[in-house]
């Protein structure tokens, strides 16, 4: 089975890849399919259950919001974010859900979306029922959905073939490991973007390939530059400032004076903390691989195009086509779940996978951007994902900011060395999962360990 980067890299909706995107995309597959089997005109009742971090995290992270409005059959990437808040008030004003925008049920959220918090389903933590019922109360369809992480969808069939999604798709070059991936870079002469392009040309063309990555790209700026211009508390109630705007007037005022150097830091830490804010508020986002770490790629793909001399749309196709083969690599050797992996599956992915993207862009061998991508990782081992009131603001935001530096760090570290180094991508992976599997529930995306507990705060 084979990914495409337009999975890894999609447009969807905050604040959550597996929280809010995944649960949507599951909703709406569950109901096109009972309408596909004649089962949603026959439905007079729906019900949801959810397991799991879902389940514990699912309120902060807008999952029952994200499921209300997938069953009405609006997609994360198509969705207008403006206009989820109006979508949930009309079901809840009304008590009623018009499934695929069309058959309309009574439907009283306390009593059909039921969150489990102490169970979970057996083959992920992020598990989630959906169950259909005719007028005299009898299940007539029931499918169970896992959100894999990365806003990927997975059911029970798809756990007992392969984790990944379903695509039979047979790529010229296969790769689940660095070293299989190296081995195709030296065998052909190709850098990791092209061994990346040629795999992507299976599903689409050169041009649709660059074009939609360019897309992705734009998404990306449009969401930084929204996140730059809006203020105010971020929703919850935890009651979080957007610092964006305030920290680019503050920039610009600072830079107006005369001879001012310009605070590269600061910049970088403005793209992340604008997109991560826009993350928290429900904008649009790219996953990247994840909402919670959609800062970082973003983040230092614009450094890359302000503060690089002679930098070019050709250089971020091959920031985004090498991030993507990193992306692929920990989704084939771990996870890019938080819920599995705690936060180094997500914003220490995010480092590594932007790490190895702007070495690539600058002119890395394959050796140097294997190099930069694990130094991106290694520094994030054991990171434990514990945001306060289970939303995706503390320390979510500033983390990315931390994240970016650090992969730009990571790919100059690497820029200067020789592409020689000790320790591989793979057994940086290898570790990282083994970290993952070892790592308490409490620190991997349930809110009952770290900041969310240290720092007293009742639960949205
Ligand atoms: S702590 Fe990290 S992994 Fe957890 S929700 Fe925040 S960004 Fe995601």
């Amino acid at each position: 089975m084979s990914v495409s980067i337009f999975e890894l890299f999609k447009i969807g909706i905050g604040p959550s890849s597996s929280h809010t995107v995944g649960p949507m995309r599951a909703a709406k597959q569950f109901v096109m399919e009972a309408e596909e089997t004649q089962f949603l005109a026959k439905s007079r009742k729906i019900k949801v259950d959810l397991y799991g971090s879902l389940a514990l995290t699912g309120k902060g992270h807008g999952t029952d919001i994200a499921i209300m409005v997938g069953l009405q059959g609006e997609a994360p990437d198509t969705v207008d974010p403006d206009q989820v808040p109006f979508i949930v008030a009309e079901v809840r004003n009304t008590e009623q859900m018009k499934l695929l925008g069309k058959y309309a049920i009574p439907f009283h959220e306390e009593e059909d979306v039921i969150f489990h918090y102490q169970e979970t389903l057996p083959y992920h933590p992020n598990g989630m029922r959906f169950t259909l019922l005719d007028e005299s109360g009898q299940a007539i369809k029931e499918h169970v959905y896992y959100s894999i992480g990365g806003g990927f969808v997975a059911d029970e069939a798809s756990f007992k073939t392969d984790r990944l999604v379903q695509d039979r798709h047979k790529v010229p070059y296969p790769f689940k490991t660095t070293e299989q991936l190296l081995a195709h870079c030296k065998t052909h002469h190709k850098s990791i973007a092209e061994i990346m392009l040629e795999n992507e040309k299976v599903w689409r063309s050169e041009s649709e390939i660059k074009e939609g990555l360019l897309k992705i790209w734009h998404v990306m700026k449009a969401c930084i530059e929204r996140g730059t211009r809006e203020e105010g508390i971020l929703p919850g109630g935890l009651k979080v400032k957007r610092r964006a705007a305030a920290l680019k007037a503050k920039l610009i005022a600072k830079e107006s004076q005369e001879n001012a150097i310009k605070d590269e830091m600061n910049w970088i830490n403005l793209y992340a903390l604008a997109v991560n804010e826009e993350n928290a508020a429900g904008g649009r986002v790219v996953t990247a691989p994840t909402n919670g770490a959609a800062g970082i790629i973003p983040a230092v793909t614009n450094y890359y195009l302000n503060f690089i001399k002679g930098a070019n749309e050709e250089g971020i196709i091959t920031f985004l086509l090498t991030a993507g083969a990193m992306g692929i690599l920990f989704k084939e050797g771990a996870s890019i779940s938080a819920a599995e992996m705690g936060c180094q599956g997500e914003v220490g992915v995010a480092c590594s996978m932007a790490a190895a993207g702007l070495c690539a862009a600058l002119g890395g061998t394959v050796g140097q951007v294997e190099n930069a991508a694990e130094i991106g990782i290694e520094h994030h081992l054991g990171l434990t994902c514990d945001p306060i009131a289970g939303l995706v603001q503390i320390p979510c935001i500033e983390r990315n900011t931390m994240g970016s530096v650090q992969a730009i760090n990571s790919a100059k570290l690497a820029l200067m060395g020789d592409g020689e180094h000790f320790v591989s991508l793979d057994q940086a992976i290898a570790a990282m999962r083994q970290t993952g599997l070892d790592m308490k529930d409490k620190y991997r995306e349930t809110s009952q360990g770290g900041l969310a507990i240290t720092v007293n705060q009742p639960a949205c």
